[in-house]
């Protein structure tokens, strides 16, 4: 172990916020070792701005609870650790941590609870990578390194602590942790993790809850670097992991939308992180609508079940909250909006809420090269910077170029007279809540199988031998992970 004198490596209590050092004071006060640790420490010391800071402390969550009082709430179950409030801000409090013991590792290595106390010693061989595991007491000015962190910071290179299979056996969303980091930061990796980094290893990944997965792919996606991340994540045969139905080949829509997030992060505008879902599932989503178009259905409820089963099978590796499966629906829905819309709705169209989003996602499809927008991207785009009478010639002459188009169509073929109206109808009908959605494809797998809530746990879909039946890890709730087992078609 090596001492680092905190300023010698360009760090220095004037770059804290309040929080953590009212955090970090507090519990001093109250006899507690405290230390920062992780992406805070390591982002400083490579001069980029921190996310957020972590603490790390000898004190159990319940002394932490007493220290802080109502300010403090604990959390978690696999991973206890204590929330501390400080002005506004939310301080993640952690508790150093011992080996955990052999009875909660799962057959497969994976770490299923991790709440046994340690040393910081014992700490330090716990954490992911050698430059997230250094100790910065800013009021004694020091950086506790146990394993010479400074040089792989010095250079930029990504190194486990540990034995990488055996880390990634833990806990395999280090996996895609190595692959957040290395593109964040732009750092490479350490050889002794491309050597056992294979696709088959992550299959692991398969082990890990959906909701947890969709919280990594949100911090995938909103890191700054997803253009840099995606052909990563396809080399290193995680992408199959994450998403079930999009192929492994980055189009020009999705390089577009990747960089377009990145610039809107660096420019420090707000991005909703379901927006990305939505251009990686338009195709399927597409091929979906076209499906049951052959089928004859009509097109608006080839939509609305096209979506449905695209998110669904979706869910299968990463649960998407159902506002964020709303959100992206209704933009898929509004490209039908956009598209063709009636001319006395195009203002109310316009003032939509989900018209920014919509629209945003239609200009994106054009100007990477789709012409399946006919143009309208770019119209609505210079619809909205018109002054009013602008608006309404525009709207006059599009009027007449539709009506134009309508009738050749109609010499064709005889186009039903359209309602007039200019309410506009709800983007997406919600059809039925999602209990009653995972409950319903209660297919035999779901049968005497309950879990400690008395909710059905479906049984995990793993290699015949490699974990026990009445292993822990079975008997946690899960959700579908086998694709066959999805059931399609009308859910009403
Ligand atoms: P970010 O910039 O994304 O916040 P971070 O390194 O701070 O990066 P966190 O998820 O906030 O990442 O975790 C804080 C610290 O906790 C990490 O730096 C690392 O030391 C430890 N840690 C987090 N997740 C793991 C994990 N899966 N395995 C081992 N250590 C972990
Ligand atoms: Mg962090």
């Amino acid at each position: 172990m090596q001492t680092l004198h905190a300023s010698k490596c360009g760090l220095s209590t004037t770059q804290l916020p309040s929080s953590i050092l009212d955090v970090i004071d507090s519990l001093t006060k109250a006899g507690y070792e405290a230390y920062i640790v992780g992406g805070g420490v390591r982002d400083l010391m490579l001069g980029l701005e921190p996310k957020d800071f972590d603490a790390v402390t000898n004190a159990t969550p319940s002394q932490i609870k007493e220290v802080f009082g109502r300010r403090c709430r604990i959390i978690g179950r696999r991973f206890e650790l204590a929330h501390v409030y400080s002005g506004r801000e939310l301080i993640e409090v952690a508790t150093f941590r011992a080996p955990p013991k052999k009875a909660v590792t799962s057959a497969s290595g994976m770490i299923l609870r991790d709440n046994n106390w340690g040393s910081i010693e014992e700490d330090f061989v716990r954490r992911d990578f050698s430059i997230n595991a250094m100790y910065y007491q800013p009021r004694k000015g020091i950086v506790l390194d146990f394993c010479n962190a400074i040089d792989d910071i010095k250079s930029k290179t990504l190194r486990l602590l540990g034995d990488p299979t055996l880390r990634f056996e833990e806990d395999p969303v280090r996996m895609l942790r190595t692959l957040r980091f290395a593109a964040k930061l732009n750092f490479s990796i350490d050889p002794a993790i491309l050597k056992v980094f294979t696709p088959e290893l992550t299959m692991l990944l398969r082990d890990v809850s959906p909701h947890r997965l969709y919280d990594e792919s949100q911090k995938l996606f909103t890191m700054g670097h997803l253009n840099r991340v995606m052909p990563m994540l396809i080399e290193f045969g995680i992408w199959k992991q994450l998403f079930a139905d999009i192929p492994p080949v980055i189009n020009p829509f999705m390089e577009r939308a990747a960089k377009n997030t990145d610039q809107r992060i660096q420019m420090g505008k707000t991005i909703n992180p379901a927006f990305f879902y939505a251009v990686l599932l338009w195709k399927p989503f597409l091929e979906r609508c076209e499906f049951y178009a052959n089928k004859g259905t009509v097109a608006a409820e080839a939509r609305a079940q096209a979506g449905l089963d695209v998110l669904k099978r979706q869910a299968t590796r990463t649960i998407i909250p159902r506002f964020a499966e709303t959100f992206i629906r209704e933009v898929w829905e509004m490209q039908t909006r956009l598209l063709n819309p009636k001319p006395q709705q195009i203002q109310a169209l316009s003032s939509h809420a989900r018209f920014r989003a919509g629209f945003d996602f239609m200009l994106l499809r054009e100007k990477s090269g789709d012409e399946t927008t006919q143009g309208m991207g770019i119209w609505w785009e210079s619809y909205q910077v018109m002054s009013n009478d602008e608006k309404e010639r525009a709207i006059g002459q599009y009027n007449r170029q539709r009506n134009k188009s309508r009738r050749k169509a109609s010499s064709a073929e005889q186009v039903p007279e359209e309602q007039v109206s200019a309410r506009i109808e709800p983007l997406v009908k919600e059809t039925e809540s999602r209990s009653r959605r995972s409950r319903k494809p209660a297919a035999q797998p779901y049968e005497n199988n309950r879990d400690s809530r008395g909710g059905r746990a479906p049984v995990a879909q793993v290699e015949p031998g490699t974990i026990h039946a009445d292993h822990p890890i079975l008997k946690r709730r899960r959700v579908q992970r086998d694709l066959k087992q999805v059931v399609f078609g009308p859910t009403q």
